[in-house]
């Protein structure tokens, strides 16, 4: 294999692992361990990652309070011909996580920025979870006080697709209260908890079965966790006023078989029951 050499004037964005050290990549290592200096979330919690390799490497630190103010002085640096890495505690720069201003601006004026990727909770949990990925939502955070959390989860009633969410589990049994409030005891929730570390949990059940079991296990309440939500059923039955309006117009133009056929492709509903509606309709 060929020695790995860093680019100069060039910001590599790299993931680190969200708990288990052995996740790190090849190539992470390799870029902090070449880069000029590496840009921190939090210097010191970089430093025992980079102790744990045995890195020497001058860091700074990039969270969200500092990110504008620096952005001069790192595209300076990175014209000098300098090389950075952009690390956070755990797991992939800006996603939910500093990094999205000094990316945009570096963009902006063609500086080149390399990924390195790796470990992402969201990602790691979906992997696991059971739960469709061909579509999904990352929706970050969710808000620690009940009546924004509610409104959050308002807004998503009618969404389809798979949600994933970050969560303290701390607040796990009031987030899984008002999911049963606001989506309904049914819904299928998995909790991924504590990723890749000692106590790692991944459970699938009910919003209202979450409930019972978050009451019973104060355990569950401690550490990191991802929640994923399963999008809302759409009952292959229902006929919704759209589709009642589409169909209308289809008659009008085509005959019955055909019209059901067009509206239940565009609907992802059963032909035979919008053929059974249709003919109720004359
Ligand atoms: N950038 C990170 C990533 O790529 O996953 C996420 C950073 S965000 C500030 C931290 C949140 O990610 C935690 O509150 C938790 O919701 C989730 N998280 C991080 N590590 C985790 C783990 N090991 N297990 C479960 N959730 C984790």
């Amino acid at each position: 294999m060929t020695e790995f050499q860093v680019a100069p004037s060039t910001l590599y964005v790299v993931s680190t692992p969200i708990g288990n050290l052995a996740d790190i990549t090849q190539r992470a290592l390799d870029v902090l361990a070449g880069v000029d200096l590496i840009a921190c979330e939090d210097t010191r919690h970089t430093q025992k990652l980079l102790t744990a390799f045995s890195i020497k490497a001058k860091t700074f630190s990039l969270h969200d309070h500092n990110e504008r103010q620096r952005q001069e002085q790192i595209s300076d640096w990175l014209k000098e011909g300098k090389s950075i890495a952009l690390v956070s505690d755990a797991g992939t720069p800006l996603i939910s996580d500093p990094g999205f201003h000094i990316v945009k601006f570096l963009k902006q004026n063609d500086l080149a920025v390399v990924p390195v990727p790796g470990a992402c909770a969201a990602i790691t949990a979906l992997s696991v979870a059971g739960l469709p990925t061909d579509r999904f939502a990352f929706e970050g955070f969710l808000p620690s006080k009940s009546g924004a959390r509610q409104s959050v989860l308002r807004a998503l009633e009618n969404e389809s697709r798979t949600m994933v969410f970050y969560d303290a589990p701390r607040r796990a049994i009031d987030t899984v209260k008002d999911i049963v409030e606001v989506l309904g005891a049914d819904r299928q929730i998995v909790i991924a908890r504590e990723l890749t570390k000692t106590f790692e949990t991944i459970r699938t059940d009910s919003a209202a079965g979450f409930v019972t079991w978050l009451s019973k296990d104060a355990n569950q309440l401690k550490g990191e966790m991802v929640l994923i939500i399963e999008g809302k059923r759409i009952d292959p039955n229902a006929i919704s006023p759209e589709i009642v309006n589409t169909l209308k117009i289809l008659l009008e133009e085509l005959p019955p078989k055909k019209a059901c056929a067009v509206a239940a492709k565009i609907y992802g509903v059963k032909k035979n029951t919008l053929y059974d509606f249709a003919l109720s309709l004359k």
